[in-house]
């Protein structure tokens, strides 16, 4: 490889001197330095290649190093760096027409953020003028930002230390069976008592003060837990009935993750706004997007929308989205995301379950995987506390990554996250290196 470990050295120092890092205690960070990365690989600052079965967090749909979307931001970058938001300008008028055309009917308009936090922001602050109310209810298990707002938004322990400014969100159980809060044990069941539990927490706090009801569609961060039959189509149905706006947050299940453009191509639930960043143009360049309810949108067509963002429509992020849905409509991504999920990944991994007394369950669908990893499949205890870590999950990532693979864990689970552009061969390989990982934690146990 063209790595220079004395360069490696170097940023790894200048790293600890002066960078300081996101959710973790900054003395014992060890960040490892990545040089350079391409496809499903990455290489560390040693040289040594790692399969990345993380997609960084969950971001590289079209893998790294995407010869057309690099060519598209240097072609931007040679035309055009930066614009004020409130020109117009080609690369952003074409990225927001081809994200609105794999948006379901009725959400025309795109309003353009940095990230999928400040998206999350903005769908609230939408959501809240245009109904006039002051709530919104998310559920626990979920990630939405680290902003201030999308941060109060989240169900997962990042929250915790940050609830200083939460007025107005209201936290409910989603439906997870595995640990189901509402005793159940079908997902039948599951799906008609979060029901349930929804309606009657939106009774209790007024349905009058409710704006939003705000969901992943499918919660990545917090377990890649598949929605039940029914499930959003009755939260769907609660909301016309009071009047409620319902927010996807697409952030990490759109744009191919699972297999489709957006999540909620599965269920077929038409959402009032729709929140995407990541994989539009696989963070090679920040952006993010709400994609905007015509009846939402007209709200804002005499009164003033009070907010804004300097970059809003970055051309060298717009250039970068418009070249990565081209390449993945052209490629066949989204369809190669499905089919390994369906084919190898799904096999693979239920295979893996069936030899490995850690794995308590998996589920996913397309490149959108999690296990959950346990003590004992009896009790469910998990691998580790919830938002803690363990010696076991410990060795789990660090067996991975000298066997090749750069895992992504989540407290006591093992996310199979890679591009959406992995192969067979990439995606088997994965497997075998996790298989021996597994294997490792088995006998710890
Ligand atoms: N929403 C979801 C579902 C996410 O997974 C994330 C990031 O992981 C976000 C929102 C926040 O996006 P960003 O980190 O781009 O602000």
């Amino acid at each position: 490889t063209d790595v220079d470990p004395e360069a490696s050295r170097r940023a790894y120092e200048l790293d600890r001197a002066h960078v300081f890092h996101s959710w973790v205690a900054q003395g014992p960070h060890r960040p490892m330095v990545v040089a350079r990365a391409e496809g499903s690989y990455l290489w560390d600052g040693e040289g040594r290649r790692l399969l990345d079965f993380s997609s960084q967090l969950v971001n590289t749909n079209i893998g790294h190093q995407h010869p057309r979307v690099v060519a598209a931001i240097q072609e931007q970058a040679a035309l055009l760096c930066t614009v004020a938001p409130q020109h117009a300008n080609a690369a952003r008028s074409e990225a927001a027409r081809l994200v609105v055309e794999r948006a379901p009917e009725g959400l025309g308009k795109v309003f353009f953020t940095n990230g999928g936090a400040d998206a999350n922001e903005h769908a609230v602050r939408m959501a809240r003028l245009h109904t006039g109310r002051p709530k919104v209810l998310t559920t626990y298990r979920s990630y939405h930002g680290g902003t201030q707002t999308a941060i109060n938004l989240t169900g997962d322990p990042r929250r915790w230390a940050n609830d200083t400014a939460s007025a107005g969100v209201v936290h409910v159980q989603g439906p997870f069976l595995y640990r189901s809060p509402f005793w159940a044990t079908t997902e039948e069941e599951e799906s008609a008592r979060a029901l349930e539990h929804l309606e009657q927490v939106v009774a209790l706090e007024g349905p009058s003060t409710i704006a939003a009801v705000l969901l992943e569609t499918v919660p990545g961060t917090a377990g890649i837990m598949l929605p039940p039959p029914g499930y959003l189509a009755g939260v769907r149905e609660l909301c016309h009935r009071h009047g409620i706006l319902l927010v996807l947050d697409e952030v990490m299940a759109g744009f191919g993750r699972t297999g489709a453009w957006f999540a909620r191509d599965h269920w077929g639930v038409v959402p009032d706004l729709m929140t995407f960043a990541k994989g539009v143009n696989s963070g090679y360049v920040p952006l993010g997007g709400v994609l905007i309810g015509d009846h939402v949108a007209a709200t804002f067509d005499e009164r003033p929308y009070p907010g804004g963002l300097t970059y809003s429509g970055h051309p060298l992020a717009c250039a970068a989205a418009v070249a990565t849905i081209t390449a993945m409509a052209d490629e066949g991504v989204v369809e190669n995301a499905a089919r390994v999920g369906a084919e190898v990944l799904g096999p693979g991994l239920a295979e893996l379950a069936e030899r490995h007394p850690v794995v308590g369950e998996v589920r996913g669908l397309g490149v959108f995987w999690a296990l959950e990893l346990v003590r004992d499949r009896g009790t469910r205890e998990a691998l580790a506390p919830y938002g803690g870590s363990s010696a076991e999950m410990g060795a789990l990532v660090a067996v991975c990554k000298e066997r090749g693979l750069l895992p992504f864990t989540n407290g006591g689970r093992l996310h199979v996250v890679p591009p959406c552009t992995v192969s067979d061969a990439e995606a088997k390989e994965g497997l075998g290196i996790l298989d021996e990982a597994l294997a490792v934690v088995d006998a710890m146990l």
